[in-house]
């Protein structure tokens, strides 16, 4: 039979690497997808996005049932935690959507190749060859395009390693009961969103942060806010921490740091949390016997996501300059699909890729915060509408947070938006639109919005760019 030469092979089956290949396969091109692991999904369906989500929908429905008398609902004050069918519910969504995309790649007709797959070199009379290794047996893929998407793995501090006391987001996900006390160290999305799970649950949780402000990509008034909304919800919060050493003991750790007065501190956990970002997965992939030379193991890429090997894309985490996230990731891989299939496309816009944090408030943004803005050069209008003039909100019991707003003084032009509050999150894709679209101000003030709703709130944060919220 003769051998097959598929149009693209992806190596990596993450949400960058399968959505690469399904819309390949749409456009009628012929896709496999090597995966090292027997699933795909990637972390974001097996110890990332899918997995924290569940369980911050637990948390959110004990949270609810802590005030269930007040809401008219008598005779469920005390509610049992059951962490072992809630991390059991948590598997059996993750259960779900693997098999989910097993029958995708069926129905799209995509082969999926298991085994560690690393580049043999540049292409040869315009094939390339992939090396796939399957515990020491090897086999050899061809395709006319290669597009590489093997994620990212947890960083851990210097001389650490993860183990039962010491954990990453894989370690946290499995533990087997909840802790009486946690320390997260890190407050970027990753940190929150467990630091808020696990308070939810009652573990007394620390999180400490490097930098001078908690989830630090964010929007200034943001960051303050969830400082003061984690500290009213009992999360012993530190910013400016140094030097933060973790000493294991029978009881959990010790961990130290150095405050930002100078000052020696410390704390006792039974667990730790290594939140500290993420690191490209690209050191043994082949890349030695390309054009392709890794900065700090991230895979430079043009607008198209090519690489520097002529035929080599990169989607995902491993690229360097965009956001590791999984709606980025496979954002970038419907861009490459496009691209082969010489269709219509368009580029990830690194400026409008909303940002979620899922905790308890969640966080929402797109776009420019009001410091980027002024660094930028634009002459800023901002606007901010706080939850509490909402009825939905309160509704919701949810009265905490806000909008804010930042726009062009000069042409109205919306350049960010930035929500701390109930379901940010959802709330954030009118404003990734309203971005896309150059929407001003105005246009947003003569948006109908239905009442009573959370993005109703979003009527009132444009119209208060112009001082004119109706409900505050
Ligand atoms: C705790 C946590 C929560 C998160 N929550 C969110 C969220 O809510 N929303 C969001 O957008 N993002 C979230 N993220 C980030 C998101 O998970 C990543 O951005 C996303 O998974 C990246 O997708 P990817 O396809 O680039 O890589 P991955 O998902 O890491 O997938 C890469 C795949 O490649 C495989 N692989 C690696 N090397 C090879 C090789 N040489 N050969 C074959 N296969 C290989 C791996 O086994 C893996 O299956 C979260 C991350 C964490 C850790």
């Amino acid at each position: 039979m003769a051998e097959t030469i598929y149009d693209l092979v992806v190596i990596g089956g993450g949400p960058a690497g399968y959505t690469c290949a399904i819309r390949a396969a749409q456009y009628g091109l012929k896709a496999a997808v090597v995966e090292s692991t027997d699933k795909l999904g990637g972390t974001c369906l097996h110890v990332g996005c899918i997995p924290t989500k569940a369980m911050l929908f637990s948390a959110e429905v004990w949270d609810h049932l802590k005030h269930a008398e007040q809401y008219g609902i008598d005779g469920v004050s005390q509610p049992k935690l059951n962490w072992k069918n809630l991390l059991a519910r948590k598997n059996e969504i993750i259960t779900k959507h693997t098999k989910g995309l097993d029958f995708l790649m069926k129905k799209n007709k995509i082969t999926v190749v298991n085994g560690y797959g690393r580049l043999t070199g540049p292409a040869k009379e315009g094939v390339f060859s992939i090396e796939v290794d399957k515990a020491g047996k090897k086999e050899t893929v061809k395709a006319k395009k290669v597009v590489l998407a093997t994620g990212s793995d947890a960083r851990m501090l210097p001389g650490y390693k993860a183990d039962s006391t010491i954990l990453t987001n894989i370690e946290v996900l499995s533990i087997d009961k909840l802790p009486k006390s946690l320390v997260v160290i890190g407050s970027g999305a990753v940190g929150v969103e467990f630091a808020s799970i696990f308070k939810s649950f009652g573990t007394d949780v620390t999180v400490l942060e490097m930098l001078p402000r908690v989830v630090p990509a964010e929007d200034e008034d943001v960051s303050k806010e969830l400082l003061r909304l984690f500290k009213k919800r009992g999360i012993d919060m530190h910013v400016s921490v140094k030097d933060t050493k973790i000493e294991k003991n029978k009881d959990g750790a010790l961990i130290s740091w150095t405050d930002a007065n100078g000052k020696a501190q410390s704390k006792q956990a039974e667990k730790v949390l290594v939140a500290v970002g993420r690191a490209p997965r690209t050191s043994d992939v082949g890349l030695d016997k390309t054009k392709i030379t890794p900065d700090r193991g991230f895979i430079l890429t043009n607008e198209w996501m090519e690489t520097t090997e002529p035929g080599v894309y990169a989607i995902g985490d491993i690229v360097a300059g965009l956001p590791q996230l999984a709606h980025v990731g496979a954002m970038a891989g419907l861009v490459v699909a496009a691209k082969l299939a010489g269709r219509y496309a368009r580029a990830v816009n690194r400026a409008r890729v909303p940002g979620c944090t899922y905790c308890d408030p969640q966080i929402g943004s797109v776009g420019l915060t009001e410091a980027k803005a002024k660094e930028a050069g634009y002459q800023v209008k901002v606007g901010k509408f706080p939850f509490v003039g909402n009825s939905k909100a309160t509704i919701l019991d949810s009265h905490d947070g806000f909008i804010k707003v930042v726009s062009d003084a000069k042409y109205g032009e919306i350049l960010g938006v930035h929500i701390i509050g109930p379901n940010a999150t959802e709330l954030i894709a009118e404003c990734v639109t309203a971005l896309e679209l150059e929407a001003t101000v105005e246009e947003m003030m003569f948006t109908i919005h239905a009442h009573p709703t959370l993005s109703e709130s979003l009527l009132d944060a444009f119209s208060s760019v112009e001082g004119m919220a109706i409900n505050v």
